[in-house]
């Protein structure tokens, strides 16, 4: 590949699952398709219907850091991964050099405090004490708790949050939730929804400024298919 070829080829970092599934009727509007099936092939760097365009797959909580230091142009990250990454909330240029244009509406939940149905969260709160708080999220429930002033101690875990209640670890849990189902199923119940969380497009500050002829009408078809499907 010469310098011309780089600098107009756009790499899209996603992972595998809800998000690409939920972006690819989003690069449909963009006339954009995957030409492979990511559940069939062992490929990690997916060709498109554009020899211009490619995705490449990678785990949730590596999209950031593949945006942020050049690896891909643009990709697709939940919020609760941004935020953990150090992305911040804010809309526009964050904190760690990631440019966030848009909320792509996809890949939709919510980050809550749960805890097991016969434990009194309320009172525990109101007598001031010290909670265990077992999660993946420790920027995002370090931040909540704070703000509330309640006392934490955090525990970090990568997966199975469910288990740290019912098992004695901590007394609650700061996990994502979408139908509430995983939670039923394990007789946990949400006392506090700390924020909405959606999946957003990133990219990378340079590759907006060095290929924004190609980057700018990928973010616009992405937006009128947000806006249009708000709409339908
Ligand atoms: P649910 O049973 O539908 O409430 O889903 C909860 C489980 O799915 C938890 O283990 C969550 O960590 C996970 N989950 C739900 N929504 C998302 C999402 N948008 N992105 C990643 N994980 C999710």
């Amino acid at each position: 590949m010469n310098g011309n070829e780089k600098n107009t080829m756009l790499t899209l970092a996603l992972s595998k699952g809800r998000i690409f599934d939920e972006t690819m009727p989003l690069l449909k509007a963009a006339g954009i398709e995957v030409l492979e099936d990511p559940e069939k092939s062992r490929k990690l760097i997916l060709p498109t219907n554009h020899a211009n365009v490619r995705v490449v797959l990678v785990r949730a909580s590596d999209v950031p850091t593949y945006v942020q230091y050049g690896g891909a142009d643009l990709g697709v990250t939940g919020l609760d991964t941004l935020i953990e990454h150090g992305g911040g909330v804010a809309g526009g240029v964050a904190t760690t050099g990631l440019y966030q244009p848009l909320d792509l509406q996809i890949a939709k939940c919510r980050m809550s405090v749960a805890v097991r149905s016969d434990f009194d969260y309320a009172a525990m709160v109101k007598q001031g004490a010290r909670l265990k708080v077992a999660t993946k999220y420790t920027t995002i429930a370090r931040d909540f708790f704070a703000t509330k002033g309640v006392h934490v101690d955090l525990v970090k875990l990568y997966g199975s949050m469910e288990l740290a209640p019912l098992t004695g670890l901590a007394d609650a849990i700061v996990d994502l939730v979408s139908t509430g189902n995983t939670l039923k199923a394990n007789h946990l119940v949400e006392v506090e929804r700390i924020m909405d969380i959606s999946s957003r497009l990133v990219v990378n500050q340079a590759s907006i400024k060095l290929k924004m002829a190609h980057i700018r009408p990928l973010i616009d078809a992405f937006a009128q298919a947000v806006d249009a499907r708000k709409v339908g």
